[in-house]
């Protein structure tokens, strides 16, 4: 599961690109996030160049 913080993202894109996955969508104004299908990889963690992406588990 990924912790999205939708106030920092730029929606570019980036972690669409990057998830094994397809949990994210971007559109013109937000993302959709599926985060049924997400495994954790931290794939989109690791591209968001704004820090919009955790996962809630990795930090603790
Ligand atoms: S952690 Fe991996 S599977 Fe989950 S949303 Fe990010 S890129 Fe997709
Ligand atoms: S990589 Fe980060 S800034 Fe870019 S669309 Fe994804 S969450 Fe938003």
């Amino acid at each position: 599961m990924v912790d999205l913080e939708y106030d920092k993202c730029m929606l570019c894109g980036g972690c669409v690109a990057v998830c094994p996955a397809d949990c994210i969508t971007v559109y013109e104004a937000w993302l959709d996030l599926d985060n049924n299908k997400c495994t954790n990889c931290s794939a989109c963690v690791k591209v968001c160049p704004v820090g919009a992406m955790s996962i809630p588990e990795a930090k603790a």
